[in-house]
């Protein structure tokens, strides 16, 4: 280790909201925290998402996707309200509801929103054109008025400025290159600049994962998935609804800027964009508003969401390796499940009574 590094409670590594939120939690319980992220903070996946804070058909997912999803329901907007009070930046948290169209699911819906207490109403097409004027065919569908959404790039700012206010310690272009472990102990990083000596330590490195964690049987199936966008740059107010049809969404910003989401491809580490998927994307967002048609786009990206099997992230300890945890593999809902998914490790990693049962997020190798 460096002669004039000094121990860090908890090192994190990854700087996308996953890690970001984690810092933030462990900070406010009074540790130590310290942040590596390869690049620059919060420029992968958590940048690239859309920011609804609900899972896509919400009764399509596993129990343990819906528990953490339905916690952070319940908390998100405290929680972007304390972070603009830490940073002064709003996350442009806004209450828009989600639309589904064309779904043949309804009845399936129904009872899970039945159990799950979620409110979820029954639209026929003249209500969805009601709820969203500019549909271009409305359908019967659903309508879920209480989801909300989170402007991706604005939220992260704001969560780095909060972290920074509480005194997380950050470490920008510093890539993990191997975790240092000795007698079933983790006890730092080696970087490129030096290795880093460090209590506890959190892979929070969202699709690259197992990269960090290759020198060990580490269990996780993790993949890159990547998700493309289109942003266009339309009068405010001409969407106001998230509305999702066929597998694909709109998502209105408050200044007018509207995405559209998003391809689902499974290429490895490639963020390429194509024009299928551009064509993809552009077709679908105006067919569900044919207005969209005569805006101009501005911005087309990709991302890549760090895929698990069924969508459930693994959160915990490593059975055998004192002090090393993960927070990773929440692919489709990272955003949805941040705020329980952070609560859940902190919980962990401290002690704490946790939220929701942690045994369905356990780590085993
Ligand atoms: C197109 C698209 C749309 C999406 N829409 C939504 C949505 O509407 N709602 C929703 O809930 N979710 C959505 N998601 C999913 C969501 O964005 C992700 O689940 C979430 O952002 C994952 O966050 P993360 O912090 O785990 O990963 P990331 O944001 O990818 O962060 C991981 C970080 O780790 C860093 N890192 C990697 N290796 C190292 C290393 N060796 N050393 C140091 N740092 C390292 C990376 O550089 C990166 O900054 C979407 C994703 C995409 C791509």
């Amino acid at each position: 280790m460096c002669d004039n590094c000094t121990m860090v409670d908890y090192l994190i590594i990854g700087g996308g909201l996953t890690g970001l939120l984690a810092a933030r939690e462990l900070r406010l319980a009074g540790a130590d925290v310290m942040l590596l992220e390869r690049g620059e903070l919060a420029r992968e996946s958590s940048w690239a998402g859309g920011g609804i804070l609900s899972p896509l058909y919400p009764w399509r997912y596993p129990e343990p996707v819906t528990a953490l999803a339905d916690w952070s329901q319940r908390h998100y907007f405290r929680l972007v309200a304390d972070i603009q009070v830490e940073s002064g930046l709003d996350s442009e948290f806004i209450q828009s509801g989600l639309l589904i169209q064309a779904t043949d699911e309804a009845d399936q819906a129904m009872l899970w929103a039945e159990k799950h207490n979620a409110e979820m109403q029954r639209v026929s097409a003249s209500e969805a054109a009601e709820i969203e004027p500019r549909l271009g065919q409305p359908t019967d569908g659903l309508w879920m008025p209480q989801i909300g959404q989170v402007r991706n790039p604005r939220m992260l700012q704001a969560l780095i400025e909060a972290c920074r206010q509480l005194g997380v310690q950050f470490r920008e272009n510093c890539a993990v290159e191997e975790l240092i472990c000795q007698g079933g102990k983790v006890t730092g990083v080696k970087t490129a600049k030096g290795d880093l000596p460090a209590r506890s330590i959190v892979v929070a490195g969202g699709a690259w994962s197992e990269q960090i964690l290759a020198e060990l049987d580490d269990g996780l199936e993790v993949e890159p998935v990547k998700g493309q966008m289109l942003l266009y740059k339309a009068e405010p107010g001409l969407v106001q609804r998230v509305v999702l049809s066929g597998g694909h969404y709109i998502i209105p910003r408050r200044d007018g800027h509207i995405l559209a989401g998003s391809t689902l491809e499974y290429m490895g580490f490639d963020k390429t964009l194509t024009e299928q998927g551009r064509q993809q994307l552009q077709s679908a967002a105006e067919a569900i508003v044919p207005a969209l048609a005569g805006v101009p786009i501005v911005n087309h990206w990709a991302g890549l969401r760090p895929g698990s099997p069924a969508g459930i992230p693994y959160i915990g300890q490593h059975p055998q390796i004192e002090g090393l945890f993960v927070s990773v593999g929440h692919f489709r809902n990272g955003v949805a499940m941040a705020p329980a998914s952070a609560r859940l490790l902190a919980d962990l990693m401290l002690g704490r009574e946790p939220i929701v049962d942690p045994a369905p997020y356990k780590w085993n190798v």
